[in-house]
């Protein structure tokens, strides 16, 4: 604490990520990052912009990722913002739409920073419970609201909502702009990218640090109609005008170039998901249902928080909530066939 901090500095209180641990020979199962590495062409592209040019400043409008951002996703670049990461796109979001009379609306059960977001750009917000399956009903959000943003699929629970769901709601809800954050939509989920052509109040959120293996790169961006988009670029270029470095623009264009590599990558996931899923169940754990890169599971005979430190002094680490509706679940990465082994053959032990 400190006399010199503006007010609202008193009362923050800072997302918390999950730990990035010093000691190696962790099997890390906690941040949701991806077990194989980024595509060898995105970091042969980085190799080769590592040169003499990191003198220049990078393109303030990061063009060429722009531009394969939205060829990849066909659409104009004029209906893509990009950002160091998503969670910075998230910001810009939070404080270029949302400030309004009624209050921006968001799950009970979802992504942590949304209500830090909320709190530091003063925005007033109601969260609304998911479902007793945790599911989110799109008629919860029938009433008043400066905005509405969750994760498909939701974090940490994975469950996707069907893309009809949302058309619904993009219907209903004209006056606000709808968020849809698909951190992990290449998991198995149908991306609300096909709806922005035709739903200016859409706003779809992907980065490249989950599906793209680029988390260390921070790269995220948004598509939507351009009115929108240009209200990111006012507020993004009176906060920072270089947020994308020559690094990470180079690194996204070969990681889009390379569809190959992702699908790859993307399928390996969702199989060894299925696996873990199904293990998981033998030993008594039930799940929901999870089109993301990771499961969220409670065992009914075992406290969760007591099986993630169990997991802990065996060197796996995986993600645990206090939130009092979900502090019986774990959030468990998928990692590689040898980490999920080493899971669940620790589980077997605990269990
Ligand atoms: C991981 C994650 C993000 C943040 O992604 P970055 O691009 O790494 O900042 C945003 N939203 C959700 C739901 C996530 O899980």
């Amino acid at each position: 604490m400190s006399r010199f901090w503006s007010g609202i500095v008193h009362n923050l209180q800072p997302y918390v990520p999950g730990e990035q641990p010093k000691a190696a020979n962790l099997v890390k199962l906690n941040t949701n990052e991806n077990p194989y590495g980024p595509s060898p062409k995105a970091l042969e592209a980085i190799r080769l912009a590592t040169s003499d040019t990191l003198r220049l400043y990078p393109d303030p409008n990061a063009q060429a990722l722009k531009q394969a951002i939205a060829d990849y996703n066909q659409l104009d670049v004029s209906q893509i913002f990009v950002g160091n990461g998503s969670d910075e796109v998230l910001a810009h979001i939070f404080h270029a739409l949302f400030q309004h009379e009624a209050p921006l609306l968001f799950p009970d059960i979802t992504y942590s920073f949304y209500p830090v977001y909320s709190q530091l750009y003063q925005i007033e917000y109601k969260s609304i419970a998911l479902t007793d399956d945790f599911s989110i009903n799109i008629d919860d959000y029938k009433q008043a609201n400066s905005g509405i943003i969750f994760p498909n699929p939701n974090a940490p629970t994975g469950r996707l909502l069907a893309l009809s769901d949302i058309e619904t709601l993009l219907k209903f809800n004209v006056d606000s702009v709808v968020v849809i954050d698909e951190a992990y939509i290449d998991f198995g989920g149908e991306s609300a990218v096909t709806l922005v052509n035709q739903y200016p109040n859409l706003l779809v959120i992907q980065t490249l640090s989950k599906s793209r293996s680029l988390a260390g790169i921070r790269l995220g961006y948004a598509m939507g109609h351009a009115d929108l988009i240009d209200g990111l670029v006012r507020v993004k270029d009176s906060f920072n005008s270089y947020p994308i470095d020559s690094l990470a623009i180079s690194a996204g264009v070969a990681s889009f170039a390379d569809q190959n590599y992702f699908e790859q990558t993307c399928t390996k996931v969702m199989t060894s998901r299925e696996h873990v899923v199904k293990e998981l169940n033998e030993l008594g754990f039930e799940l929901i249902p999870s089109a993301a890169n990771f499961v969220f599971a409670r065992h009914p005979q075992f406290d969760a928080a007591e099986l993630a430190d169990g997991l802990r002094k065996q060197g796996v680490i995986v993600r645990h909530f206090s939130q009092d509706r979900v502090r019986q679940y774990l959030r468990i990465t998928i990692g590689t066939t040898e980490e999920n082994q080493q899971l669940l053959a620790v589980l077997d032990c605990l269990i």
